[in-house]
Formats: structure tokens, C-alpha cells, sequence
């Protein structure tokens, strides 16, 4: 039971946590004001969870290993197995350039508040494409992969439609409804929301064909708390399957080889910036830095390939990788 890292005490803290927010609130509503942020914000924290635990297992049983993504998954919004097939061997293999089913320019290459809400819409389309293949593949030749696929969609369904039913049978159908959406369906929501968001936010306008300037990063450390060190992107790319509490460490070392406009300190302030301040003055939306996505180098500009484009294979939802992707990390 116990984490390969000292530091996942504090990730199996939140992990504790997130039930005793959603019943607390189910079983007594006048607590909603009060905890319903905090359900939203767990709801995130579980998505930041999830992304770590698929890269860099918070445990060394392969069983608690998938006890614990699927535990995630209820807390998340969506099973956690979708990550390895859009995430994992998706986007880290081409980072926001062609092929990318969560690429940041498909509409436009705009940075505004309508195309960064409306993008979750969007990229939760093309993302499906993957899943269904991955499902499939599974099914078909994998069905120790596919098994685990299917109990992790039975108990998100049955948490979700349990807490429905309870919020019911204790307030009534439509103060329960009221109850369960603000405790746990809308949080549940905003999970799979933010997680996408993020990841749209950490790459539009940034440069997939450099060394560096692949990702945008948010330094502070009062966010990356919150969020076990999700801001620190261009050394995710750069090391995927390092443990989240090196990031600092690993960020240190080349962010000086980052363009300055892609370490920003503030979460908030990037934020107001970018969607509050542009909604009034277009001219100030962000700009992109160095090459866009779209616009390959010819060969003879190429230097080789970089580290940040290389794949990264499935530790968790991947049965057939796990043992390798565990002994991998254990090295
Ligand atoms: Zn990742």
C-alpha cells in the first residue's frame, strides 16, 4: 500500500479526500457553499493525478496500480484508461503538430475565451476517434486490457449514477438532482474541462519544431502545489515518465533555455491576460513564439530529432506495458 514516493502521501491525501468532500455534501446540503469549490478543484487535482499516475506509477503492485486510476476515474469525470491512447502515445509522440488529436489550431490559430471554453467541445470530439480504436484493439487482442477498460467504465458509471440515486432518495428527486450536480456531476465536468483546457493552454502559440519552446510553463509555486507541478510542461515533454516532484529540479535546469514569454509566474495574471484583457483589445491576444505547429521546417532547416517528440508509451491502462513501464521506472 505503500507509494514509491514519499511525496504521493500527500497525492493519496487528496485521493482520501475526494469522497469524504462528495458524501459530506450529499448527505448534508447545507455544506454545499462551503464544499462545493473544494469538489471542483479536487475534481482538477484528480485530473493532474491521473496524468502523473499514467506516466510515472504511483505504486509497485500492478493491481493497486489499476485499483488506483480506477479510484481517479470517479473523481476525474472520465476513466483514465482514455489518457494512454489521446495522451500518452498521442500527444507526447507529436505535440501539437499534425496527427495531435488535441492540436490547439484546428479552428484557428487565435488564442481567445470563446476558442479556449469552446475547445474542450471540440477536442473531446476528435479524441474520441482514438478511444474507440484503443477500446477495439483491446477487445480484439487484449483481453486482460479490455477487461480492465470495461470495470473502469462500470464504476464511473455506478459512482455516478449511485450518487444521483442518493441525492434522490435523501432530499427528493429535484433538490437530489441540485445536490448531486454542484457535489459532484458538474465538478466531475470540469475535471475533464480544465485537464483539456490545460493542455490547450500549454501549447497554443508555442513551437513544436525547437528544443525548448515546445510548452508553455506557469512557475509559481503556490499553483504548482495545487496541482503537483502540472505548470512545469516543457520538462514533462522532456523526461515523461520522471516522478512530478523532480519537475522543479529538471525545470531549473533548461529553463533558461526557455523564451522568457513561455515561464509565466502567474497562473491568474496569464489568465486575465490572456482572455479578460484580449476580449477588449484583440491586438493584445498572445502571439505565436518562433515556429507555429503548422508550418514544418524544410529538411535542410531540421536539426534532428528533438527529446520532447518522442513517444511515451501507456504504464497504467496498458496491460501489456505495464511490467515493462514499471521496471522502466523503477531503474
Ligand atoms: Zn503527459
Amino acid at each position: 500500500m505503500l507509494p514509491r514516493n514519499r511525496a504521493d502521501y500527500r497525492v493519496m491525501a487528496w485521493a482520501l479526500l475526494m469522497p469524504i468532500v462528495v458524501i459530506a455534501q450529499l448527505v448534508n446540503p447545507k455544506l454545499l457553499p462551503y464544499l462545493s469549490p473544494l469538489s471542483f478543484y479536487l475534481a482538477m487535482a484528480a485530473g493532474t493525478i491521473a496524468h502523473n499516475h499514467n506516466h510515472c506509477p504511483t505504486f509497485k503492485n500492478r493491481k493497486l496500480n489499476e485499483a488506483f486510476a480506477t479510484w481517479i476515474s470517479v473523481f476525474y469525470g472520465y476513466p483514465t484508461f482514455a489518457w494512454v491512447p489521446t495522451h500518452n502515445l498521442n500527444h507526447h509522440k507529436h505535440v501539437n503538430r499534425e496527427g495531435d488529436a488535441t492540436i490547439t489550431w484546428r479552428h484557428t490559430p487565435r488564442n481567445t475565451w470563446y476558442v479556449a471554453l469552446s475547445y474542450y467541445f471540440i477536442s473531446a470530439f476528435y479524441q474520441s476517434t482514438p478511444i474507440k480504436e484503443y477500446i477495439a484493439k483491446a477487445k480484439r487482442s487484449n483481453p486482460k486490457l479490455h477487461k480492465h477498460i470495461v470495470k473502469q467504465y462500470t464504476i464511473w458509471g455506478a459512482a455516478l449514477v449511485g450518487a444521483l440515486a442518493t441525492g434522490a432518495v435523501l432530499h427528493g428527486p429535484w433538490q437530489g438532482f441540485k445536490v448531486f450536480a454542484l457535489a459532484f456531476g458538474l465538478p466531475c465536468l470540469f475535471g475533464t474541462w480544465s485537464m483539456m483546457w490545460f493542455n490547450y493552454m500549454q501549447h497554443v502559440h508555442c513551437d513544436p519544431w525547437s528544443a525548448h519552446n515546445h510548452s508553455r510553463n506557469i512557475t509559481g509555486r503556490v499553483f504548482n502545489f495545487l496541482v503537483f507541478n502540472n505548470g512545469l510542461h516543457t520538462i514533462h515533454h522532456e523526461h515523461p515518465g520522471s516522478h512530478w516532484s523532480k519537475a522543479y529540479e529538471l525545470h531549473d535546469a533548461i529553463k533558461n533555455q526557455v523564451d522568457p514569454r513561455l515561464n509565466e509566474p502567474s497562473f491568474l495574471w496569464w489568465v486575465f491576460r490572456a482572455y479578460v484583457i484580449t476580449a477588449f483589445f484583440p491586438s493584445l491576444e498572445t502571439k505565436q513564439v518562433g515556429r507555429a505547429a503548422y508550418d514544418p521546417p524544410s529538411s535542410s532547416e531540421s536539426d534532428g530529432p528533438k527529446t520532447h517528440m518522442r513517444e511515451q508509451g501507456p504504464l497504467i491502462d496498458s496491460v501489456d506495458a505495464l511490467d515493462a513501464g514499471n521496471n522502466a521506472q523503477m531503474a
